[in-house]
Protein backbone atom coordinates (compact mmCIF):
# COMPACT_ATOMS: atom_id res chain seq x y z
CA UNK A 1 0.00 0.00 0.00
CA UNK A 2 1.26 3.40 -0.54
CA UNK A 3 2.45 5.58 1.74
CA UNK A 4 2.53 9.13 2.64
CA UNK A 5 5.74 10.43 3.55
CA UNK A 6 7.04 13.55 5.22
CA UNK A 7 10.44 14.99 5.82
CA UNK A 8 12.22 17.97 5.93
CA UNK A 9 16.17 19.30 5.59
CA UNK A 10 17.60 22.40 6.38
CA UNK A 11 21.18 23.49 5.38
CA UNK A 12 22.69 27.40 5.54
CA UNK A 13 25.62 28.28 3.38
CA UNK A 14 27.70 31.09 2.46
CA UNK A 15 26.02 33.34 -0.56
CA UNK A 16 28.47 32.65 -3.32
CA UNK A 17 27.92 31.78 -7.22
CA UNK A 18 29.58 28.80 -6.23
CA UNK A 19 27.28 27.43 -3.90
CA UNK A 20 23.92 27.57 -6.02
CA UNK A 21 25.09 24.52 -7.81
CA UNK A 22 25.24 22.49 -4.60
CA UNK A 23 22.03 24.14 -3.30
CA UNK A 24 20.39 22.23 -6.72
CA UNK A 25 21.85 19.31 -5.95
CA UNK A 26 20.99 18.80 -2.65
CA UNK A 27 17.16 19.98 -3.38
CA UNK A 28 17.44 17.56 -6.06
CA UNK A 29 18.51 14.69 -4.94
CA UNK A 30 15.84 15.09 -1.66
CA UNK A 31 13.21 15.44 -4.19
CA UNK A 32 13.91 11.74 -5.80
CA UNK A 33 12.25 9.96 -2.54
CA UNK A 34 9.06 11.06 -4.22
CA UNK A 35 10.02 9.55 -7.74
CA UNK A 36 9.57 12.70 -9.96
CA UNK A 37 9.86 12.86 -13.64
CA UNK A 38 13.28 14.34 -15.10
CA UNK A 39 11.13 17.10 -16.39
CA UNK A 40 10.07 17.70 -12.38
CA UNK A 41 13.63 17.83 -11.18
CA UNK A 42 14.68 19.77 -13.90
CA UNK A 43 11.97 22.17 -13.07
CA UNK A 44 12.65 22.37 -9.34
CA UNK A 45 16.67 22.90 -9.98
CA UNK A 46 15.70 25.86 -12.25
CA UNK A 47 13.55 27.68 -9.80
CA UNK A 48 15.89 26.68 -6.61
CA UNK A 49 19.15 28.18 -9.05
CA UNK A 50 17.02 31.47 -9.38
CA UNK A 51 16.24 31.80 -5.62
CA UNK A 52 19.79 31.34 -4.59
CA UNK A 53 21.47 33.41 -7.75
CA UNK A 54 18.76 35.81 -6.54
CA UNK A 55 20.67 35.68 -2.52
CA UNK A 56 24.13 35.55 -4.16
CA UNK A 57 23.81 38.71 -6.70
CA UNK A 58 21.15 41.17 -4.63
CA UNK A 59 21.33 40.44 -1.30
CA UNK A 60 24.75 41.38 0.26
CA UNK A 61 26.22 43.87 -2.45
CA UNK A 62 28.78 44.92 0.44
CA UNK A 63 29.34 42.36 2.84
CA UNK A 64 29.56 38.42 2.42
CA UNK A 65 26.61 36.95 4.21
CA UNK A 66 24.63 33.46 4.70
CA UNK A 67 21.64 31.74 2.61
CA UNK A 68 19.19 29.55 4.08
CA UNK A 69 17.55 26.74 2.96
CA UNK A 70 14.87 24.63 4.09
CA UNK A 71 12.86 21.56 2.20
CA UNK A 72 10.09 19.84 3.16
CA UNK A 73 7.71 17.24 1.72
CA UNK A 74 4.38 16.69 2.29
CA UNK A 75 2.98 13.52 0.63
CA UNK A 76 3.06 14.54 -2.68
CA UNK A 77 4.30 17.70 -2.78
CA UNK A 78 7.62 19.85 -1.99
CA UNK A 79 7.82 22.54 -0.58
CA UNK A 80 11.43 24.69 -0.82
CA UNK A 81 12.01 28.15 1.36
CA UNK A 82 15.48 29.86 0.41
CA UNK A 83 15.96 33.05 3.02
CA UNK A 84 18.75 35.68 3.25
CA UNK A 85 19.31 38.17 5.77
CA UNK A 86 20.43 41.03 2.95
CA UNK A 87 19.17 44.19 2.01
CA UNK A 88 15.52 43.09 1.30
CA UNK A 89 13.42 44.19 -1.08
CA UNK A 90 11.34 47.39 -0.59
CA UNK A 91 8.32 46.57 -3.37
CA UNK A 92 7.82 43.19 -3.96
CA UNK A 93 5.44 43.32 -5.92
CA UNK A 94 7.03 45.65 -8.68
CA UNK A 95 10.46 43.20 -8.00
CA UNK A 96 8.16 39.98 -9.44
CA UNK A 97 7.25 41.85 -12.55
CA UNK A 98 8.84 40.23 -15.97
CA UNK A 99 12.04 42.34 -16.85
CA UNK A 100 11.92 44.31 -13.55
CA UNK A 101 15.78 44.51 -12.47
CA UNK A 102 17.54 46.97 -10.36
CA UNK A 103 21.01 45.33 -12.48
CA UNK A 104 22.32 47.16 -15.60
CA UNK A 105 20.05 45.18 -18.04
CA UNK A 106 23.03 43.94 -19.94
CA UNK A 107 23.67 41.88 -16.56
CA UNK A 108 20.72 41.01 -16.01
CA UNK A 109 17.12 40.10 -17.54
CA UNK A 110 14.65 40.39 -14.21
CA UNK A 111 13.28 37.27 -15.22
CA UNK A 112 14.21 35.35 -11.90
CA UNK A 113 10.92 35.30 -10.54
CA UNK A 114 9.21 34.67 -13.33
CA UNK A 115 10.92 31.91 -14.37
CA UNK A 116 10.34 30.73 -10.80
CA UNK A 117 6.44 31.23 -10.97
CA UNK A 118 6.54 29.50 -14.29
CA UNK A 119 8.60 26.01 -13.36
CA UNK A 120 6.86 25.83 -9.62
CA UNK A 121 2.78 25.52 -8.37
CA UNK A 122 2.93 28.64 -6.01
CA UNK A 123 6.08 31.32 -5.29
CA UNK A 124 5.45 33.53 -2.21
CA UNK A 125 7.75 36.13 -1.59
CA UNK A 126 8.00 37.42 2.22
CA UNK A 127 9.71 40.45 3.68
CA UNK A 128 12.40 38.09 6.60
CA UNK A 129 11.88 38.16 10.04
CA UNK A 130 13.68 41.10 11.95
CA UNK A 131 12.94 43.50 9.03
CA UNK A 132 16.00 41.87 7.16
CA UNK A 133 16.49 40.24 3.86
CA UNK A 134 13.76 38.37 1.68
CA UNK A 135 12.16 34.69 2.08
CA UNK A 136 10.74 33.02 -1.16
CA UNK A 137 8.70 30.09 -0.86
CA UNK A 138 7.93 27.60 -3.60
CA UNK A 139 6.04 24.22 -3.47
CA UNK A 140 5.12 21.96 -6.17
CA UNK A 141 3.15 18.66 -6.51
CA UNK A 142 5.17 15.88 -8.07
CA UNK A 143 2.52 14.22 -9.96
CA UNK A 144 4.52 10.90 -10.23
CA UNK A 145 2.08 9.91 -7.75
CA UNK A 146 3.92 7.11 -6.44
CA UNK A 147 5.48 8.24 -3.59
CA UNK A 148 6.95 5.69 -0.87
CA UNK A 149 8.93 5.44 1.72
CA UNK A 150 12.39 5.14 1.29
CA UNK A 151 13.61 1.75 1.81
CA UNK A 152 10.46 0.42 1.64
P1 LIG B 1 17.69 37.72 -13.60
O1 LIG B 1 17.16 36.87 -12.50
O2 LIG B 1 16.87 37.61 -14.84
O3 LIG B 1 19.16 37.54 -13.84
P2 LIG B 1 17.13 39.80 -11.71
O4 LIG B 1 17.80 38.98 -10.66
O5 LIG B 1 17.37 41.27 -11.64
O6 LIG B 1 17.54 39.27 -13.13
P3 LIG B 1 14.66 38.81 -10.59
O7 LIG B 1 15.32 37.57 -10.13
O8 LIG B 1 13.28 38.70 -11.17
O9 LIG B 1 15.54 39.54 -11.69
O10 LIG B 1 14.63 39.83 -9.38
C1 LIG B 1 14.06 41.13 -9.58
C2 LIG B 1 14.68 42.13 -8.64
O11 LIG B 1 14.33 41.81 -7.30
C3 LIG B 1 16.21 42.18 -8.64
O12 LIG B 1 16.72 42.99 -9.68
C4 LIG B 1 16.52 42.75 -7.26
O13 LIG B 1 16.38 44.17 -7.25
C5 LIG B 1 15.39 42.18 -6.41
N1 LIG B 1 15.80 40.98 -5.65
C6 LIG B 1 15.56 39.68 -5.97
N2 LIG B 1 16.02 38.85 -5.04
C7 LIG B 1 16.57 39.62 -4.08
C8 LIG B 1 17.21 39.35 -2.82
N3 LIG B 1 17.38 38.09 -2.37
N4 LIG B 1 17.66 40.40 -2.09
C9 LIG B 1 17.49 41.67 -2.53
N5 LIG B 1 16.89 42.01 -3.70
C10 LIG B 1 16.45 40.99 -4.47
MG1 LIG C 1 17.37 36.97 -10.45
Amino acid sequence: MKKSISNVFEMTFQAESVNEGFARVCVSAFCLQLNPTLDEISDIKTAVSEAVTNCVVHAYPNRKGMIKLRCEILGNDIKIEISDEGVGITDIEKAREPFFTTKPADERSGMGFAVMEGFMDKVEVLHGENGKGIKVIMTKAISSNCAVLVGE
